[in-house]
């Protein structure tokens, strides 16, 4: 399977950040994982991809972020979460939803997220999670990542996103090229990256011919530049949900054996059910658990 990959470098005499990502292999195992439609995986996959970036700045592999947005498209609520190693995780509320692709074609990710707004979360480790919000400008995910970071972080950065779905329902290629100014950049630096960044209107059509290290070689030596695996990993296992079990007491499981005839846990992130019927209950409290 091929690999997930996060480029970074700094361009034009260290005044621009720019990072170029392949996300295709993630964006078909979320497509494998939910059985998202099209519309879905590109809303999904544009999401991840541009949460893959925000990761791609945490402090260390401990720290970790969370992006939902809530729009009032068909697709319902989007979230994904990812940490400092990269390891990314996420689901769309209704993976199923479909429509029509837009006159020009392309799909109607704008109505599948719809309009409101996004919070990005981000723990650092240090106990105070950052909290940012901001309004969904179109809900086509770049220009609402573009919005966040001008409003949240005052950074303007250009993202450009892409998810190119198959006719047999797989992605043919996914990914990113975003661009940010650092600071105190002049206006000519705005300029250039406004510039590039209107280059990239058909990110997926792009990279499915030149590759993320194609993209990425107009600007830089791809082998000079600092390149990262990014994961579809989720933190949910079966020792996790036994603790959780373990933490409602004996009586509470007893309970939900007795009403529901086992205890069924269900996790988003990755589409997963884990089972324990009333013998698998009893045995987590065995060894002198809470009761
Ligand atoms: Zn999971």
């Amino acid at each position: 399977m091929p690999k997930n990959v996060i480029y970074k470098t700094l361009i034009r005499g260290g005044s621009v950040s720019l990072a170029v990502l392949d996300t295709t292999a993630l964006v078909n195992e979320a497509i494998l994982r939910h059985a998202l439609t099209p519309v879905a995986a590109a809303a999904l996959g544009r999401t991840m991809t541009a949460t893959a970036y925000l990761c791609s700045w945490l402090k260390d592999e401990k720290s970790s972020l969370s992006v939902t947005i809530r729009g009032d498209g068909v697709g319902g609520k989007i979230c994904v979460a990812g940490d400092g190693a990269l390891c990314l995780r996420g689901f769309a509320e209704h993976p199923d939803a479909d429509l029509p692709p837009r006159p020009d074609g392309k799909l109607d990710v704008g109505r599948f997220t719809g309009m409101g707004t996004m919070t990005v979360i981000r723990d650092d480790g240090d106990g105070i999670p950052f909290v940012g919000t901001s309004e969904l400008v179109s809900g086509e995910i770049a220009e609402d990542f573009s919005a966040y970071f001008l409003r949240s972080e005052q950074r303007p950065t250009a993202f450009a996103l892409g998810v190119k779905i198959g006719t047999d329902g797989k992605c043919i290629a996914a990914g990113g090229l975003i661009l940010q100014p650092l600071p105190g950049a002049d206006e000519e630096t705005f300029d250039f990256v406004e510039r590039e960044a209107a280059k990239y209107s058909n990110l997926s059509t792009l990279l499915e011919e030149r590759g993320a290290a194609g993209l990425l070689s107009d600007y830089a030596e791809p082998s000079a530049c600092d390149a990262r695996e990014i994961f579809f990993r989720c933190h949910c296992s079966r020792e996790r949900v036994a603790d959780v079990i373990r933490s409602l007491g004996l009586k509470e499981a007893r309970a939900i054996v007795r009403d529901e005839g086992r205890i069924s846990v269900y996790c988003h992130y990755c589409n997963t059910t884990y089972d324990f019927n009333g013998e698998e209950a009893e045995a987590l409290f065995a060894d002198g658990g809470e009761t």
